[in-house]
């Protein structure tokens, strides 16, 4: 063997399967089971206290599971990965991690629009505060931090608009109030974006869009960069006091650079129970082995789709950072050199009604609450993903009454552009 560090598609690949080593099985088998027996009593209790690695109970850790958590940690440049049940299952788990009842974190306004109702409402009823900041105005993240912030969440290309965030200028915030920066990558995935790259000390995905890749397996990651120090202040007490649940052995002090993923699964996976089933898994990472391939389609796919809707008499305006005549083209420039994802919105001149008439004519676009799918999909985010909104929020976080979101799948770029223009009605 060569000591050439693998590339990125190697990497999507080959990180972390072998053959099995009892049946030589090529692709990493599904492990459907809930349990793994034990050598010996010995070996039973060191695997309890954290003393030994092992497979105990597949709500907790799987060997199919396991490859995906390898894998997608050295697509991103972290140390380590704990797979869970969906995006949103990695999101609660991650801030469990990091916040008391009381606590506060900072988040970027644009976001997913289910992660806007879990920060605004499910995690109030556990004491945990969000804090809007404008990712567009980097000043208001340092406004909104005080004793209480222990977080700072963002997406690299943030729904529905697809605009890109400046991750090194929020980073520095984050490092300034000593609180680690989260961002979800599930937009760019690795193959566009490593967010670890640029600062972020933990990374978290919805597998369920572009990483899984097909539109049938609901999972979520979360990615360890190893970079934050959780031992200053006090802070973090999951990480940095003695855990009763675990003989009173500190996590940051015994796991180093990979504790807060091991916290994530001995604390969080653990107790709160999201486990993602082995066969979704297995689905994940079959998809994970065409992701560079499919990125670069959906990416180049998708600036097609954006310059013919640009030249297009009924459009008002389209939203995508790889068109040179866009408000992120430059930091799409500097952060997603390869594209600017496959998602993004335009507006029509007819407002809500044009919209609401574009998404009933589309043959080929799929009308469907989701993005990252091998087929093209449209979504109406105002009357539907972002309906929970009022009028001004809408229009803050890039869903306005006028606004149809596009996810460009991997179908041949001229079929796309003319099921459009037939809807569109020229
Ligand atoms: C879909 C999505 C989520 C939530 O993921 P689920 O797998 O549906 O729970 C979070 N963030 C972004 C950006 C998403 O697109």
């Amino acid at each position: 063997m060569s000591d050439r560090l693998p590339g990125f598609s190697t990497l999507a690949v080959h990180a972390g399967a072998q053959p099995d080593p009892t049946t030589g099985a090529r692709a990493t088998p599904i492990y459907q089971t809930t349990s793994f027996v034990f050598n010996d009593a010995d070996h039973a209790a060191s695997l309890f206290g954290l003393q030994a690695f092992g497979n105990i109970y597949t709500r907790i850790g799987n060997p199919t599971n396991a490859v995906l958590e390898e894998r997608v940690a050295a697509l991103e440049g972290g140390t380590a990965a704990l797979a869970v049940a969906s995006g949103h299952a990695a999101q609660v788990v991650v801030l469990q991690q990091l916040l008391q009842p009381g606590d506060e974190f900072i988040a970027a306004r644009k976001l997913y629009g289910g992660s806007i109702n879990q920060f605004t409402h499910a995690f109030k009823s556990f004491g945990w505060n969000v804090v809007w900041a404008d990712p567009d105005d980097i000043a208001s993240f340092e406004r909104a931090v005080t004793p209480r912030t222990k977080a700072i969440f963002i997406e690299s290309i943030a729904n529905p608009a697809g605009s890109i965030t400046d991750i090194e200028a929020i980073s520095t915030v984050a490092r300034k109030a000593g609180v680690p920066l989260i961002v979800d990558n599930t937009l760019a995935s690795p193959y566009l974006i490593r967010p670890i790259d640029h600062g972020a000390d933990i990374v978290v995905h919805s597998l369920t869009k572009f990483l899984g890749g097909h539109g049938n397996s609901i999972g979520g990651i979360i990615v360890d960069a190893g970079t934050f120090d959780w031992s200053t202040g006090g802070k973090y007490p999951m990480l940095s006091e003695p855990r009763p649940e675990y003989h009173g052995i500190r996590l940051q002090e015994t796991f180093g650079n990979f504790a807060f993923a091991i916290a994530c699964r001995v604390l969080g996976l653990r107790d709160l129970g999201p486990a993602l089933s082995p066969f979704n898994a297995f689905m994940i990472l079959t998809g994970i082995e065409t992701l560079p391939l499919r990125m670069q389609k959906h990416c180049d796919n998708a600036k097609a789709v954006a310059e013919f809707l640009a030249g297009h008499p009924a459009v008002a305006a389209v939203n995508y950072a790889g068109l040179a005549s866009d408000k992120y083209h430059q930091l799409a420039r500097k952060y997603a050199p390869k594209g600017a994802g496959a998602v993004f919105t335009f507006s029509l001149k007819g407002g809500y009604d044009a919209g609401v008439s574009l998404v009933s004519k589309l043959q080929l676009f799929s009308h469907l609450a989701n993005v990252g799918d091998t087929r093209s999909l449209v979504i109406h985010p105002a009357s539907t993903t972002h309906s929970q909104l009022d009028d001004a929020a809408k229009v803050k976080s890039g869903a306005g009454p006028d606004v149809v979101r596009l996810s460009i799948g991997i179908e041949d770029k001229e079929d796309l552009i003319a099921d459009l223009e037939q809807a569109l009605g020229t």
